[in-house]
């Protein structure tokens, strides 16, 4: 078993499937794994080199178990790596690579369990759902959730790395840049210009007031760290040469609005707080451009779950708690799906340099699926 999964995890760590190359080569591989083993795939196109692989398994319906993670990876540029982060590489019984715990683990884990599932005593339906270009926003399970209408599974886990903590809910993230236009000039007669900068600056302290606002708004504290919607000035950018008034200056906004919230109305608020600013760059023959990136919907299951249950039995923690960070939960949850989160190795380690996992953590995760694949798939419903 820790041969195979060593083997597949190997094949999944070697291609670098950052947001700008293709997932093809490993979304290929996952899907030919799982036909062999007898599922039904679907690869489904996105974009060029994009694609969602679903797997299918046993009777079709709603009352079986969806396994679910993400193939793509987060970049390694800048970052001081002990040994080649896109060769699989074992140091003291640890194995290093990018994408060990986020999240290629769990799928070459859950991949090499397949030729032992007990497909012909499947009363229930298993899918796994394998997506791209999770970590920039949740993309892949975003087009599944607007495009994919067949019934699914009403219950999911998705295997991202929480030391086996099951987690019921999280925040969302969208992303939001403001655009501030101004008017260039020679610096040396600045009254024939309009500062974008100057602009730039009146905006990041309304949003700071805004932010400080939002974090008096306490909601879920005994489950995540940062009870409130959480705002990040994450990047701006404006200007070409110190000696030009600048005519442009963009800020991008990273938000992160609790389960329960519509991100639509945080950005409404930002909208709102920007007024002023806004007057003040027309009369100067400017303007502010709001514009939503991207929204990643937050995760709320309810509490007391068969797939709590079930995943509460392999773990120190008696129920589910939340993380702080997206998942493609809250797109499943558009679905119709109540995700679950849980899985080997830890978040503490992902998207930095010499990413790792312990292969024992791989080995005990293969048991909570056999077990939970027997529990949703195999057994009668009333077992359940
Ligand atoms: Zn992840």
């Amino acid at each position: 078993m820790t041969n195979d999964i060593v083997d597949i995890l190997d094949a999944l760590i070697g291609v670098p499937t950052t947001h700008n190359h293709p997932v093809t080569g490993i979304a290929s591989l996952l899907a030919s794994r799982a036909e062999d083993a007898g599922a039904h795939v679907e690869s489904i196109e996105s974009s060029p080199g994009k694609q969602n692989v679903i797997a299918r398994f046993g009777p079709k319906g709603t009352d079986g178990l969806v396994i679910s993670g993400h193939m793509d990876v987060v970049p390694t540029d800048g970052q001081p790596w002990t040994s080649d982060p896109y060769a699989l590489t074992e140091r003291d019984g640890i194995l290093y690579g990018r994408g060990t715990a986020d999240m290629k683990g769990f799928i070459a884990t859950i991949t090499a369990l397949l030729p032992q599932l007990p497909v012909a005593d499947f009363k229930r339906e298993l899918v796994l759902i394998w997506t791209h270009d999770e970590e920039i926003g949740c993309v892949g399970s975003g087009k599944l959730a607007t495009a994919y209408t067949d019934p699914l599974p009403s219950q999911a886990w998705i295997g991202e790395p929480t030391g086996f903590l099951p987690c019921r809910m999280h925040p969302g993230h969208t992303t939001v840049s403001i655009r501030c236009t101004g008017r260039a000039a020679h610096s040396s007669k600045p009254g024939l210009g309009f500062n974008a900068i100057h602009v730039a600056s009146r905006v990041v302290a309304q949003l700071e007031t805004l932010a400080s606002t939002w974090r008096s708004q306490n909601r879920f504290s005994e489950h995540l760290a940062s009870p409130f919607t959480v705002m990040n000035i994450g990047q701006i950018h404006g200007g070409t040469a110190v000696n030009i008034v600048p005519d442009q200056c963009t800020i991008r906004v990273g938000l992160r609005p609790l389960p329960g919230d519509q991100a639509i109305e945080r950005v409404a608020e930002i909208t709102d707080c920007l007024n002023a600013v806004r007057q003040h760059a027309r009369f100067g023959g400017g303007e502010i451009a709001i514009d939503v990136d991207q929204i990643a919907p937050a995760l709320l299951t309810p509490s007391g779950t068969a797939l709590e249950r079930a995943l509460c039995a392999h773990s120190p923690h008696s129920e589910a708690t939340g993380v702080p960070f997206a998942t493609d939960g809250g797109n499943f949850q558009e679905m119709g799906i109540a995700s679950l989160v849980f899985g080997p190795g830890a978040i503490d380690v992902a998207h930095k340099a010499d990413e790792h996992i312990d292969p024992k953590e791989l080995v005990q995760c293969g048991r909570v699926a056999a077990d939970l694949i027997h529990r949703f798939c195999v057994t009668s419903a009333s077992d359940a």
